[in-house]
């Protein structure tokens, strides 16, 4: 006879119990916290002050979570990743959009998003799939199913760019022998990008990327592209400040931008504009969109824009840095003035968020933005503001469907507890003993 097993009933309630945690609102450290979590809904549910020494009973209930002697944070945010992409220094983004398969792609992604949550990153805010089509909406979905583990995704689908301004470019181009896969969903004119954003939201993504501006011109002065292929004779300066050789240029008017911003609002998503220069910076700015990506050229008309308009930048240090690996003298000066230009950044009131372009670097060392932050003169708890609250903000803030990045009633219940305190001691952020998203254990 079948013997019956009694499940061992499972309260729906989880208590945490917190000596040190993070207050991304108030930006401070509170102490003896404690939080129920509703698991049927993954939100908190209850905060309150524990005013007496806790009872040796009380944690020991499996309903109990004891997190006392960590720093606790809400799950971070990474504002700007690239879930199909992996280090450039193993393989620069050409090769992998150009000749890795798509199984190959998703299977990196699915290893990419276990490493994410590992390191106390609850969500991807991931712009763009680089030559993979839609197929973020299909990985966000496998996540959101619970068929594999990994960070909440808010996906962009194709980035939006306009005729020539963000494709492939290979001197090996006739039409019809060479085929290379297409990264961006081209639009022109109001006409042309309105619908656009709306095949974008159409084919499931949450957030509308659009290139603001690029360096279109790849094949006006090619670069030398394999060992013993010739330069061109006296090329422009190559300086990827000035970048004479290859300059960011403009992709949309400010007419065709503004009804990016106005067709994704009447969508109810948000957008981020990828913007190095200070015009597109400007332009992006005061058609309104979300967030500014990379805007790395120093100009204080572009803060002044972005503080104006309330625009989140989203500096994207850790991918600059990355390329300082090369031990290039004129790269390790241009990353002191970028460095330089997000502390202005700060200085004058623009709210920044966390976003390395991971994707570019290891998934799993996305904590690198924080210090890099850090490192430009940013107090950490500013810091830490940027990579959960202003995260989420980044994401549409409360058109995402879901709260997080705060520890409150009502939110969800994202947490990362720290084997040490990250305000005294920076290495802490990688040291991560445990991660909650959704009210469900991680680790
Ligand atoms: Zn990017």
């Amino acid at each position: 006879m079948r013997k019956e097993i009694m499940p061992q009933r499972q309260s729906s309630e989880l208590t945490i119990h917190t000596s040190l945690m993070f207050d991304s609102k108030q930006k401070k450290l509170v102490s003896d916290i404690s939080m129920v979590v509703d698991r049927r809904t993954g939100l908190i549910s209850k905060v309150f002050k524990r005013d007496e020494q806790l009872a040796q009973h009380d944690v020991s209930s499996p309903n109990t979570v004891d997190l006392r002697g960590w720093t606790v944070l809400p799950g971070l945010v990474d504002a700007h990743t690239h879930i199909f992409l992996h280090e450039y220094s193993e393989t620069p983004s050409l090769y992998q959009m150009r000749d890795e398969s798509l199984v190959e792609r998703v299977v990196r992604a699915t290893n990419h998003a276990k490493a994410a949550l590992k390191a106390g990153y609850t969500t991807y805010r991931d712009l763009g799939t680089e030559g993979l089509r839609d197929a973020d909406v299909h990985f966000r979905n496998t996540i959101n199913r619970g068929i594999i583990p990994g960070p909440r995704m808010f996906v962009a689908t194709e980035c939006i760019a306009s005729s020539g301004g963000y494709e492939i470019r290979q001197e090996n181009g006739m039409p019809g022998e060479t085929t290379v896969p297409r990264i961006s969903d081209p639009a022109d004119g109001v006409d042309g990008v309105r619908a656009a954003v709306r095949r974008r939201l159409g084919a499931g993504a949450d957030v509308i990327k659009f290139y603001a501006d690029y360096r279109k011109r790849a094949l006006r002065f090619p670069p030398s592209t394999w060992p013993g292929s010739r330069d061109i004779m006296f090329p422009p300066s190559g300086d990827p400040l000035t970048g004479d050789r290859n300059p960011n240029l403009l992709q949309f008017t400010q007419e065709e931008m503004n009804e990016i911003v106005a067709e994704a609002k009447r969508g109810q998503a948000p957008v981020a504009a990828h913007a190095q220069g200070p015009e597109a910076v400007i332009m992006a700015a005061k058609a309104g969109v979300t967030s500014v990506e990379h805007g790395f050229i120093p100009s204080k008309d572009a803060l002044q824009a972005m503080k104006e308009n309330s625009t989140i930048f989203v500096p994207t240090l850790s991918v600059f840095y990355s390329e300082l690996r090369r031990g290039d003298e004129d790269l390790e000066r241009i990353f002191r003035v970028i460095l330089d230009h997000t502390k202005a950044a700060y200085d004058h009131g623009v709210k920044l968020a966390c976003g390395g372009d991971t994707g570019a670097f290891p998934h799993g060392d996305n904590a690198l933005e924080i210090e890099l932050m850090v490192d430009a003169g940013i107090p950490i708890l500013d810091v830490l503001q940027a990579a959960t609250l202003h995260g989420w903000e980044s994401c549409g803030g409360d058109l995402c469907g879901r709260r997080f990045g705060v520890l409150a009633e009502g939110w969800a219940a994202d947490l990362v507890a720290l084997d040490g305190n990250p305000v005294e001691d920076l290495s802490a952020l990688r040291r991560v003993a445990f991660v909650m998203k959704d009210g469900q254990v991680c680790n």
